[in-house]
């Protein structure tokens, strides 16, 4: 018989787990309130990236002569405004193609359950009741924003309303050093703002490996980016453009605008989820089981409403395996999926990347490890790029040789990391790096160095 399912949210998370549904045959229905896509094509992930690949291009211009050439870098608001819309565009509109041609019904509107096995949505010429026999709720997350933030849409903003933008600011403030601040600090300042980052830890990235946080800090302070490290913005204040940010310690910071990066909450309210007899934790993020199925029998959740690794990757990959679970195709070895094996980047430059074990956890719960840490600087491929910023390094067994984690700093670690992730995966040895044939000249090479 058909399995109906029903799928609220048209992120990573819900559209990868309609398409793969679709193609195993189940008769899928996806719901969505905005564009297809979700937060992550349209507000997040996809455009932060493509401005910080601008902000790239502008810097290569910038230090053009260092490759014997002569540029100059010229950066034009409306064009690269045009450029991420065009981006996003073309990600919607294939995501919406490619579900279409699977024969997933798409419906505009905002989903509230009206029982546990019905959703009622409520949209552009849509009022409808839709009953499943199985349902997956993938309604992502949006920024947090505390009390004390009056957010304008001007010069108080969230990252979702920082890019494309009207401007480039003059003095920016970050307030949060976790990864999404990061990024719009290396984004914005690479687009020639000044930027003030507010940092309430004494690190950027206070969960990363603190050598990894020591090279982006060090790049940071040498752009001129000021770092208010241990401070915690408690108010925030505007006087005609500028932007006065307070801090718990007397610090203050006056800008022209402020970006908030303080993390991010679910979108559990409003979606009746009482309903459904679905109970959220403290935090409001639904609890899951190793196949996403929440503690009632026929619901999934996946995404960031799962509380999980707050990652488009993860997301896309909890629908996969939601689908297949659904079809009963999950029996094969490795169906589970492990968050600690999850790769992940921070697209700053020079860019940063790990996977699996970090050193200093290791250290933490008393397992003896191997590290060996290789820097680019000796690596041919950094030097003729002239950019040897920043080291590989690689986590295994001391016993048995098995590759445990890594942590990459340097041009391309986003890419590079991939080596270790399927080493880490797949339970492979410092030897099956090591006795790969590499390409000659790569950043690479430094990585079958740290295996060998
Ligand atoms: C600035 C920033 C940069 C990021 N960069 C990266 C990155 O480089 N790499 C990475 O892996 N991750 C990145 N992330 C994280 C990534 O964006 C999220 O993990 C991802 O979007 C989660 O996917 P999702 O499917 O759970 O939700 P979303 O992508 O948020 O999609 C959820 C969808 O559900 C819809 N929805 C919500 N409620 C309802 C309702 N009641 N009815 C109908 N529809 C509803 C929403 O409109 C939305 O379209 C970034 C996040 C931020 C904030």
């Amino acid at each position: 018989m058909t399995r109906r399912f029903l799928i609220i949210g048209g992120g990573p998370a819900g559209n990868t787990a309609a398409t793969v549904a679709a193609t195993l045959g189940a008769e899928v229905t996806l719901i969505e309130r905005d564009l297809i896509g979700g937060a992550a094509h349209l507000l997040d992930c996809v455009p932060s990236k493509a401005m910080i690949a601008t902000g790239a291009e502008l810097a290569n211009l910038r230090r053009a002569h260092t490759m014997g050439l002569r540029a100059e870098g010229q950066l034009d608001a409306t064009a690269v405004r045009e450029r991420v819309a065009g981006i996003e565009e073309r990600l919607h509109a294939s995501v919406q193609n490619l579900l279409e041609s699977q024969g997933v019904r798409l419906l505009a509107g905002t989903a509230t359950f009206v029982d546990p096995h019905s959703v009622r949505v409520v949209g552009p010429g849509v009022d409808e009741v839709v009953d499943a026999d199985v349902i997956l709720v993938a309604t992502g997350s949006r920024p947090r924003i505390p009390e004390w933030a009056p957010l304008d849409g001007d010069r108080v903003l969230t990252t979702r309303e920082s890019y494309p933008p009207p401007q480039i600011p003059e003095h920016l403030c970050v307030i949060g050093s976790g990864v999404t601040g990061v990024e719009f600090t290396h984004m914005f300042s690479a687009l020639g703002s000044e930027v003030s980052l507010v940092v309430s830890r004494q690190q950027v990235l206070p969960l990363k490996d603190p050598e990894v946080a020591a090279v982006l800090e060090d790049e940071f302070l040498n752009r001129g980016v000021h770092l208010l490290k241990g401070a915690r913005a408690t108010n925030i204040g505007r006087e005609g453009d500028t932007v006065r940010v307070e801090c718990n310690d007397g610090r203050r910071v006056d800008a022209s605008h402020v970006i908030l990066a303080i993390g991010s909450i679910p979108n559990t309210d409003g979606l009746g989820l009482e309903a459904a007899g679905l109970v959220c934790t403290d935090g409001g993020y639904i609890p899951i089981n190793h196949n996403c199925l929440t503690d009632v029998p026929h619901i999934y959740a996946a995404g960031d409403v799962s509380g999980k690794l707050p990652l488009s990757s993860v997301a896309s990959m909890q629908g996969r395996k939601i689908a297949e679970h659904l079809m009963g195709e999950h029996s094969r070895q490795h169906r589970h999926l492990d968050y600690e094996k999850a790769a992940s980047a921070i697209f700053t430059e020079p860019e940063v990347a790990d996977v699996g074990l970090a050193e200093a956890d290791a250290f933490a719960s008393g397992r003896k490890i191997r590290v060996t840490k290789v820097p680019f600087a000796t690596n041919a491929q950094a030097l003729i790029k002239g950019d040897p910023r920043g080291f590989v390094k690689v986590i295994s067994d001391p016993a048995t040789g098995e590759v445990l984690g890594g942590s990459i700093v340097g041009r391309g670690a986003a890419e590079l990391i991939s080596v270790i992730a399927v080493a880490v995966t797949n339970n492979l040895k410092v030897a099956d790096i090591a006795d790969s044939l590499l390409v000659h000249p790569a950043m690479a090479e430094s990585l079958a160095e740290a295996a060998s």
